[in-house]
């Protein structure tokens, strides 16, 4: 189970404080024993990091259940990154306006798999200019209002963040760890899973 990932992205902190914010929850992962120091890499495949920590002595709090295999490493990723779930997928399937609410569709399921490109494109753009550092505004199709990406609620599950734990190989996390290390980033979150 080694390509098996979850992971939790802050939506909300700054790229500022990113790399100070997640450094304060390392050290609190690192003295509750669910982390250590210890760079790891070993069934790691994460498109953000090239290595992680290796898990503590006592990670298998932080899960559902008695672990039946893992842990891998767990990559501590800063810095603005687009992140999607499930298995390999580039695209967001929907975004929804901060102004007038509208949600812009850009993949149709069912009937489709691949992003309406048209649609698509502007966003995608939007979304290299706001990693590349810059504001990164998308113009609404509805009310042809521009918004920064960041204010766009994108459909799930797809999600732009500035700090996020990546968990290689851990069998399902618990609600509670989760919600737990939500409580600490201090923002909104979005979980993902998902096969590399
Ligand atoms: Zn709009």
């Amino acid at each position: 189970m080694g390509d098996y990932f979850e992971r939790v992205v802050d939506i909300e902190a700054t790229a500022e404080e990113a790399g100070p914010l997640a450094a304060r929850v390392l050290d609190r992962l690192v003295a509750e024993g669910i982390l250590t120091r210890e760079p790891d890499r070993e069934g790691m495949y994460s498109l953000y990091a090239d290595e992680g920590f290796a898990a503590g002595p006592e990670w298998a709090r932080a899960l559902q259940t008695e672990p039946g295999w893992g842990p891998g490493p767990v990559a501590v990723i800063t810095g603005r990154h687009h992140f999607v779930g499930g298995q390999g997928e580039d695209d967001a399937e929907y975004a929804v306006c901060p102004r007038c609410a509208a949600r812009t569709t850009f993949i149709d399921y069912p009937n489709s798999f691949e992003p309406d490109e048209r649609t698509w494109a502007p966003f995608r753009s939007a979304v290299e200019a706001w990693e590349a550092g810059g504001t990164g505004e998308a113009t609404c199709p509805a009310c042809a209002t521009p918004s920064p990406v960041t204010d766009w609620q994108w459909g799930d599950p797809y999600a732009l963040g500035t700090v996020c734990f990546e968990f290689w190989g851990w069998p399902p996390l618990s609600d509670a760890f989760v919600a737990d290390l939500t409580a600490r980033l201090g923002h909104r979150t979005v979980r993902h899973m998902g096969k590399f």
